[in-house]
């Protein structure tokens, strides 16, 4: 057990939220959980969480209200029509672990204040693997009284906890990073079609580029093409690992951000692009490096409205 015992009210408990929620539990924690979808709920229950009749009554009782939900509506909504800020007692710590617009999360922070609240942003990166494993590296944003608070329960949740800076640094640093995998995949990609053309097999250009000035994460542990990396995706035909939908949402948060601070990431905008693409279509059950068959046979590359046509985040897995 991590620390002090603390009361958590849990909202969210799908793919991510469920697996966090039940290592709060195995933590010593007391974890009062809510979710829409009764099935999640009675699975949470199972694993120790105690079950709340509303995201209202999960708040009140709660030290730290932690939200792992879809997109920065549904935190806003919560936070604000839903209830939960009026339900908590003042200075509870509400600790939104979703990933969501870097605008929504400073927006549902100044809220939190505004109601005598507290409030950190903490995405996360690992996946459900990193849930389920409590491996996750979260991103924090908020104050430093906030984040040394939290970082016991961050601690039973993952491996590794940041503090990226105030209000919203959190998910301003996962998308920035997400901004850098996404790309960085089409160019190991493009990299691997480009080669085929050439004559090239896909371990010669492996064995040179993974040691040499082309290594990144993209190539050297979720290798594109099967064969160099056995763990990788590509080894079972594209099963996620991170899902192609994911990676879409996270490029067009990244994009929103770009537009509204007049910042040019031609790249961050053309992979936005090509991932709703492909993510609309093969890539919807796919992990995301599968973006590759589709590069190769130039299917992804007609014109589509991008992510930024939804700015509040398109869609999740
Ligand atoms: P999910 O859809 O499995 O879970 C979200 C849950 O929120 C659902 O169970 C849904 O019923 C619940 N929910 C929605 N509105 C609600 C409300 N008003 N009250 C109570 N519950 C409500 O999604 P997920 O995969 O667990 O992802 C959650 C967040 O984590 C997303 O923001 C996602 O981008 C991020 N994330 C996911 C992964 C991943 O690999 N799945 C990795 C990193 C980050």
């Amino acid at each position: 057990m991590n620390g002090d015992t603390r009361t958590i009210g849990f909202i969210g408990l799908g793919h991510m939220g469920g697996p966090m929620a039940a290592n709060l539990v195995k933590a010593g924690h007391r974890v009062i959980g809510f979710d829409l979808v009764p099935d999640l709920v009675a699975t949470a229950a199972g694993a120790g969480v105690e079950v709340a009749a509303s995201s209202k009554e999960a708040a009140t009782a709660a030290d730290v209200v932690i939200t792992m939900l879809p997109a920065g509506r549904h935190v806003l909504a919560l936070y604000r029509d839903g209830g939960l800020l009026s339900a908590a007692r003042p200075g509870t710590l509400f600790i939104d672990c979703s990933t969501i617009d870097v605008a929504d999360a400073r927006s549902a922070h100044e809220a939190g204040v505004a109601a005598g609240m507290r409030a950190l942003d903490a995405p996360v990166s690992g996946g459900v693997v990193g849930a389920e494993a409590a491996t996750l590296t979260f991103m924090v944003g908020g104050g430093q009284a906030e984040f040394e608070e939290a970082e016991p329960l961050l601690a039973a949740m993952g491996r590794k906890a940041v503090h990226c800076g105030g209000r919203g640094a959190g998910q301003a640093a996962k998308i920035c990073n997400n901004m850098i995998l996404g790309i960085s995949m089409i160019a190991v990609s493009e990299a691997f079609v480009l080669g085929e053309s050439l004559g090239l097999s896909h371990q010669a250009l492996f064995d040179v580029a993974s040691t040499a000035s082309g290594q990144c994460w993209a190539l050297t542990v979720n290798c594109p093409v099967p064969g160099p990396v056995p763990a990788s995706p590509a080894n079972r035909d594209y099963l996620p690992g991170f899902a192609a939908p994911l990676m879409a949402k996270d490029l067009g948060l990244a994009a929103n951000a770009a537009r509204a601070g007049g910042v040019p990431t031609e790249l961050g905008r053309k992979a936005a692009e090509l991932y709703a693409a492909y993510a609309a279509g093969a890539g919807a059950t796919e992990d995301f490096s599968g973006i590759l068959r589709t590069l190769r046979n130039g299917v992804v590359t007609e014109h589509r409205p991008g992510p930024e046509s939804n700015p509040k985040g398109g869609t999740t897995a």
